[in-house]
């Protein structure tokens, strides 16, 4: 029974077999047997098994009682372009979606952005925190072409299964102002990135038909996903996701396109609201919200009772865009609860649903939770229950990823 245990070469990870002592969402202690990366029982908890101490032999883990929640996922990241690990970069440039592109533009490469290190440090950092799936939007413009899809994809492979991503190639620098950018995200789709972004049509192409259009043409040549940016607020905002509704409808993309921030959803008085958030639900469309301080938040429950789904993310983490953000996403679901009001323990588990087992879809999981089938992803703090864990956001204990042993009491291993 007591074999070795099954540290990789490569780095400090163990492999799991069994998880012990855990209480899934704060239920009844449980020991998780996992395989192949897998969960594959459930069991109530073996008091009479032997242990001693937090790592057991041959992959066998002592959960010590902790609280137990699936790896969170961090639905919209853009892990390409943070300057995490590196010394503090001042903010500067102009305000402003424009500003801030202008300013990125210009200071990127004298930070090695996009570049495989910055990438593997904030991924890593996310890591630490318990986020075990990204998706991450990744720019794609007439400046770096494809190379950050490559930088990303390279990063996280170096990482080997300790996070998955899924990428939106992002045109960050707009779509039809910049001829050949629709070739670059047509490429980038062709070359396997699962999703094809857009940004604020109407405000940066000034051609929000067009350039849906040319975004839908894409993803239904590719049969790739379509993750557009909409900071557009107010009937700009609803205008342009009533576009993306019919356009999905047509395309026959139902479950495939998300709306990025949508503040509008958020604006709308409470008739137009129900009457948008009621056709976005039968068209499939989901949301990403970054839990965004001072925008009107979401109408969370409205959302998911009209069958949105909603994503939460960290947006930039560190970057030339702001200096905020630490890629926390249990500490963000803090801030999502918060902002919405949430106070009830029903609402406060809807949050860390919200940041983890609700969040499969966006980043191509059928099932993300501690259950029997699921990847084998688990977060373990010491918390009395997750209303305690999302108000609290304690340091993570242990991070499993992929059935793999990657953060330890704050210290990631890989
Ligand atoms: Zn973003």
């Amino acid at each position: 029974m007591h074999s070795p245990a099954m540290h990789s070469p490569a780095d400090g990870t163990t492999t799991v077999t069994v998880l012990r002592d855990v209480r899934p969402w704060g239920g009844a202690r449980s020991d998780l047997h996992v395989a192949g990366g897998v969960i594959t029982a459930v069991v109530p908890h073996d008091a009479n098994a032997p242990t001693d101490g937090v790592v057991v032999d041959g992959g066998v883990i002592d959960g010590r009682g902790l609280l137990a929640l699936p790896g969170l996922v961090n639905a919209h990241a853009h892990v390409d372009k943070s300057w995490w690990g590196k010394p503090w970069v001042s903010y500067g440039g102009e305000g402003g979606v424009q500003g801030r592109i202008a300013h990125e533009r210009a200071h990127r490469d004298e930070l090695g952005i996009p570049g495989v290190d910055v990438t593997l440090a904030v991924l890593r950092e996310s890591i630490r925190t318990g986020t075990t799936a990204v998706r991450t939007h990744v720019d794609v413009d007439l400046g770096v072409g494809l190379r950050g899809i490559e930088v990303v994809r390279e990063a996280v492979a170096a990482l080997g299964g300790a996070v998955t991503a899924q990428v939106v190639a992002f045109p960050q620098d707009g779509v039809l102002r910049r001829p050949g950018v629709l070739d670059l995200l047509d490429a980038a789709a062709a070359a396997g990135a699962e999703h094809v972004g857009g940004l604020d049509p109407a405000t940066i192409d000034r051609d929000p038909v067009g350039q849906l259009d040319g975004l839908f043409a894409i993803a239904e040549r590719r049969g790739v996903g379509i993750d557009v940016h909409l900071h557009d607020g107010g009937d700009l905002g609803a205008f342009q996701i009533e576009l993306i509704i019919d356009r999905t409808l047509r395309a026959g993309l139902q479950g495939r396109v998300n709306v990025a921030h949508g503040f509008a959803v958020g604006q709308l008085a409470v008739p137009r609201q129900a009457e948008l958030v009621a056709a976005m639900g039968e068209a499939g469309i989901t949301m990403t919200t970054v839990a965004p301080i001072g925008a009107a938040p979401l109408p969370l429950h409205a959302l998911r009772d009209a069958g949105v789904a909603v994503g939460l993310g960290t947006d930039g983490i560190r970057d030339l865009w702001s200096p905020y953000g630490t890629g926390d996403l249990l500490a963000l679901t803090t801030q999502l609860a918060r902002l919405s009001g949430f106070r009830y323990d029903e609402d406060l588990v809807t949050a860390a649903r919200i940041a983890s087992a609700d969040a499969g879809r966006f980043v191509g999981r059928a099932v993300h939770d501690l259950v029997v089938g699921a990847p084998a992803d688990v977060v373990l703090v010491d918390a009395e229950n997750v209303p305690d864990a999302v108000v609290r956001a304690p340091r993570r204990a242990l991070v499993v990823a992929g059935g793999r042993v990657v953060a330890r009491d704050g210290e990631v291993l890989v």
